[in-house]
């Protein structure tokens, strides 16, 4: 009877053990597969991730006006299983500690991380063409220098044209 009471007294001095959620903030613990968050600016298009998804969560689509490439990603369908942020080269999508994926049945179509890869134009032929991210120039190059930043704003054809000396379509690229 004793150490029941000592246990009793003991916890009501401790306080609560459990966290207050949801009336107060709750941590994640470290590693948690959370929603995902996608990064239009570093994302180069390859889809590896729509290809990969367990759920099919993941669609691109080009936008009406053909001005770049709409990402969804519906948080209903994800299966938290993390390939998306393990092949993306770039690391434009990623898991995050955020667990907050209680929504209205009503919601769940609605319910969607998007993003917009814009296209740019080739600085010598002005096809449409997704741009270079940032983060594969530095993981490639780590230092980018003035001819491959040049080469950057490029559509493929031109830089093939550019870079193949015995091309027989070889033409001048500014
Ligand atoms: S998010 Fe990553 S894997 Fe998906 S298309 Fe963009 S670069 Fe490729
Ligand atoms: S975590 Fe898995 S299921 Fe969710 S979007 Fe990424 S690949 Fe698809």
């Amino acid at each position: 009877m004793f150490s029941f009471i000592k246990i009793v007294l003991r916890n009501l001095i401790r306080g609560p053990s459990t966290e207050p959620y949801p009336f107060g903030k709750a941590s994640a613990p470290k590693g948690l597969r959370g929603k995902v968050k996608f990064d239009a600016h570093n994302c180069v298009a390859c889809r590896m991730c729509e290809h990969v998804c367990a759920g099919g969560a993941i669609q691109f689509s080009e936008v009406p006006d053909k001005s770049g490439l709409k990402f969804t990603l519906w948080h209903n369908t994800c299966a938290f299983c993390g390939l998306c942020e393990y092949y993306c080269p770039t690391k434009a999508i990623h898991l995050t500690g955020d667990y907050h994926t209680a929504h209205l049945q009503k919601d769940k179509y609605g319910y969607v991380e998007t993003g917009l890869v814009k296209y740019q134009p080739c600085a010598n032929c002005g096809t449409p063409m997704v741009p270079v991210s940032p983060r594969l120039l530095s993981l490639a190059y780590g230092q980018v220098n003035g001819d491959i930043a040049r080469l950057t704003h490029l559509c493929s054809e031109c830089r093939r044209q550019i870079c193949d000396p015995v091309s027989s379509n070889r033409s001048e690229v500014k």
